[in-house]
């Protein structure tokens, strides 16, 4: 099967995070048709190994691609769309995968490097814990000496033929902020009586507001107080998201805001609960693999890009945070639709491009 098939067939055969079953059969089943070694990973995962002719074989180089798709109704209109009703790949993981399956197809034919190949099938990237956490806690890299973990992600906002790289920081670590303010409700003509959680509620939100910065956003989305014009409630909700450019900056804003709800409970007299959901931590590419990896892709005639810092955030950062990584953006054109919308759809001709850079990547590693 070629690369684009195999995009085809998972494209049409989308699963949510955590769920990807069939997908995970179907990655078993073309791996033992080439006769490269597997095994599943964090449930509906898959870790493929191929070992260099030439030795050394506990050096390896981890090739990691997600795999799981998003609740979304498709709308592309294509051949190949989603029979899977209300689920679609609309993150480009189907062809994140294909591409990997290129590769290490490639990988098992050629045979003559250094060292270990890995090939990581990653189950439940969109989906908090993130599936290359539950990938860690089986430890399947304690035994390597582990050169390189490489990720790649589709772009829109890059041509087919680009590449685009930043080396060090470069994507947000995540956290969820749930917010409870309680106070004493009642008629809001007798303030006296009242301990305001809206206005509570308002101070907190502007204190937050205040620690945003080029390293850090701190947001509140959803706001509810559910009294009436003449009604205070007793209680006022506010969920908002954390972003920041590196742990250490993550744990002092988290001390920053653990500092801002005890003062606003000490200023209004009300009690403030804060439940945290810890999400990614920060994608940090390793310096001089990034670089190494923008020479070889100006080496090889693709156009080289040098991207900035993303707020968004990657279940790749858990890699990141353990081995030198790289993580890197691949156009596929910017006419196809936003990612994560039911139009999405990236240019095949992107594939070859990217199966292309991983195979020369992986295969400069390993002979280095
Ligand atoms: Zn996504
Ligand atoms: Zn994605």
């Amino acid at each position: 099967m070629d690369t684009k098939d195999f995009r085809h067939h998972l494209h049409r055969n989308p699963e949510l995070s955590f769920e990807e079953h069939r997908t995970a059969a179907f990655i078993s089943e073309q791996l033992s048709e080439m006769g490269i070694e597997h095994r599943p990973i964090a449930g509906t995962g898959i870790l493929a190994r191929i070992e260099g002719r030439r030795g050394n074989l506990e050096r390896c180089v981890v090739l990691r691609a997600d795999i799981d798709a998003l609740p979304i109704d498709e709308m592309t209109g294509v051949e190949f769309a989603s029979q899977n009703c209300g689920v679609m790949h609309a993150c480009g993981h189907d062809c994140h995968a294909a591409m990997l399956y290129g590769v290490v197809k490639r990988l098992q034919m050629e045979r003559d490097f250094e060292g270990t190949a890995l090939a990581l099938f990653q189950p439940g990237e969109e989906k908090v814990p993130g599936g290359a956490s539950l990938v860690l806690e089986e430890n399947p890299f304690d035994k390597y000496k582990v050169a390189a973990v490489i990720g790649q992600h589709v772009d829109v906002d890059l041509e087919v033929g680009e590449i685009g790289f930043c080396p060090g920081k470069f994507m947000a670590s995540v956290d969820e902020l749930y917010f409870k303010i309680k106070g004493v409700g009642g008629h809001a003509a007798v303030r006296g009586k009242i301990k305001d959680a809206v206005v509570a509620a308002a101070d907190l939100i502007l204190r937050l507001n205040m620690l945003n910065s080029d390293v850090c956003v701190v947001s509140v989305g959803n706001v509810e107080a559910k009294g009436a014009s003449n009604v205070i409630p007793d209680d006022v909700i506010c969920d908002g998201t954390m972003r920041t450019f590196s742990e250490k900056l993550r744990r002092r804003v988290k001390d920053m805001i653990a500092n801002i709800v005890e003062e606003i409970e000490y200023k209004h007299d009300v009690e403030v609960v804060l439940d945290m959901h810890e999400g990614y931590p920060c994608v940090e590419n390793d310096m001089q693999l990034t670089y190494e990896a923008m020479l070889l892709s100006d080496s090889l005639g693709f156009k080289t890009k040098d991207l900035e810092m993303r707020p968004t955030a990657e279940d790749f950062g858990y890699y990141t945070q353990l081995y030198p990584s790289l993580f890197y953006r691949l156009g596929v054109g910017r006419n196809v639709g936003r990612a994560h919308t039911a139009t999405f759809l990236p240019d095949d001709k992107a594939l070859e491009i990217g199966e292309e850079f991983m195979y020369r990547l992986a295969l400069s590693i390993l002979n280095k």
